[in-house]
């Protein structure tokens, strides 16, 4: 994962920030994540899965 990248991406729903958690860009706001797919994020409304079991972080 370019972690550059990571710094212009923004949420297709809500345009907020996503964190990166393993291979998903998370969400929180939405409580929604997005997978990443041979280091390509899966910035898709229709892709978005709900972020159910996993717990936001703190820090
Ligand atoms: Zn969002």
């Amino acid at each position: 994962m370019d972690f550059k990248l990571l710094k212009i991406l923004a949420c297709p729903i809500c345009k907020d920030d996503l964190k990166l958690k393993e291979d998903k860009l998370i969400c929180y706001n939405c409580r929604k994540y997005f997978n990443i797919e041979n280091d390509m994020p899966i910035m898709l409304i229709k892709e978005a899965k709900d972020i159910g079991e996993i717990k936001e972080e703190k820090g």
